[in-house]
C-alpha cells in the first residue's frame, strides 16, 4: 500500500558481500589460516555481534571488511566498492569516509581533551557533527574539556565512539569493544554503541568472546575456526542495560 510496506517486501540489498575469504600470514615456518573461507552479508542498519573464540579470526575478518587489511582470496565488496584491491589511497578514502573503528584500547590522545580527540577527525571530515554533538551523543556532554586521565574507561571509550561516529559513518566496526572494561562499564559503552545504531542507522558489527553481548544484536553470527560456524537472528533485541556477566 505505502512505500514502506513496497520496500519491506523487497529484501535490502547488503551492505558488504564477502565471498570465499581467505587469509593466510606466511611467516616462513609457521603458516596461520586465519580466515577459511567467509561467506558474509552485512545489511544496512543492523547490529551483528560477531561472536567467537580468541584466535577464530574474527580480527581478521573486521580489519578486511574496514580496509585495514586485505584477504589472500576472495572477494568483499561494499557497494561498489571493491575492497580486494590493494590499492592504499583507494582504502584511505574508503575507511575515511565511510567506516569508523572502535577497538578495546581507547587510543585517545592524552595531551587532547575530549572535545580536541574528537575534533582531529571531524576537521577532515565531510559533514560531519559537531565534536559537542557527538559527544553528547554518547552521553558525555559534561565531560568535553577533560583530558584522558580525568577519564574511567568507559568514559574514555565513549569518547571513542563519539570519535568514531562524528563523520556520520555508514559502518561501525567494533573489536572487543568492553574487553578492557568491567561488566557495569562495559554495559554503558555496549548501550552507547547500540543507540549509535539505532539514532544513525550505522550498520554495526561487534566482535566479542562474551557471549551474553550476543542478545544485543539484531543477528548473531558466530565465528571459529576461521569460518563463520552458524548466523542467528534474535527475534528482539535486549537492550544492552539488561545483560549481566
Ligand atoms: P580473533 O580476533 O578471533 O581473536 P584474529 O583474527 O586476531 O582472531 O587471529 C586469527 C589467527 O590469525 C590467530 O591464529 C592469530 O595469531 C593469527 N594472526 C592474526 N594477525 C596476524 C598477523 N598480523 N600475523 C600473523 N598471524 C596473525
Amino acid at each position: 500500500m505505502t512505500d514502506r510496506n513496497e520496500q519491506s517486501a523487497a529484501p535490502p540489498r547488503p551492505v558488504f558481500e564477502a565471498r570465499g575469504l581467505t587469509k593466510v600470514y606466511d611467516m616462513g615456518e609457521v603458516r596461520v589460516e586465519a580466515l577459511r573461507g567467509v561467506d558474509l552479508d552485512l545489511y544496512p542498519g543492523e547490529l551483528v555481534v560477531l561472536l567467537g573464540p580468541s584466535g577464530s579470526g574474527k580480527s581478521t575478518l573486521l580489519n578486511i571488511l574496514g580496509g585495514l587489511d586485505v584477504p589472500t582470496a576472495g572477494t568483499v565488496r561494499y557497494g561498489e566498492h571493491d575492497l580486494t584491491i590493494d590499492d592504499d589511497a583507494a582504502m584511505t578514502q574508503y575507511r575515511r569516509e565511510h567506516v569508523g573503528f572502535v577497538f578495546q584500547f581507547y587510543n585517545l590522545i592524552p595531551s587532547l581533551t575530549a572535545r580536541e580527540n574528537v575534533a582531529l577527525v571531524t576537521e577532515i571530515a565531510d559533514k560531519p557533527m559537531s565534536p559537542e554533538e557527538a559527544l553528547t551523543l554518547v552521553g558525555l556532554a559534561q565531560r568535553m574539556d577533560h583530558f584522558p586521565s580525568q577519564m574511567s574507561g568507559g568514559e574514555q571509550q565513549r569518547v571513542a565512539i563519539a570519535r568514531a561516529v562524528a563523520k556520520r559513518p555508514q559502518v561501525l566496526l567494533c573489536d572487543e569493544p568492553t574487553g578492557a572494561l568491567d561488566a557495569q562499564t562495559g554495559v554503558l559503552v555496549l548501550d552507547v554503541i547500540a543507540r549509535v545504531n539505532r539514532d544513525l542507522g550505522t550498520t554495526t558489527v561487534v566482535i566479542t568472546h562474551n557471549a551474553v553481548i550476543a542478545a544485543m544484536a539484531d543477528r548473531v553470527v558466530y565465528f571459529g575456526d576461521g569460518r563463520v560456524q552458524r548466523i542467528e537472528r534474535n527475534a528482539e533485541r535486549r537492550p544492552a542495560a539488561e545483560l549481566q556477566w
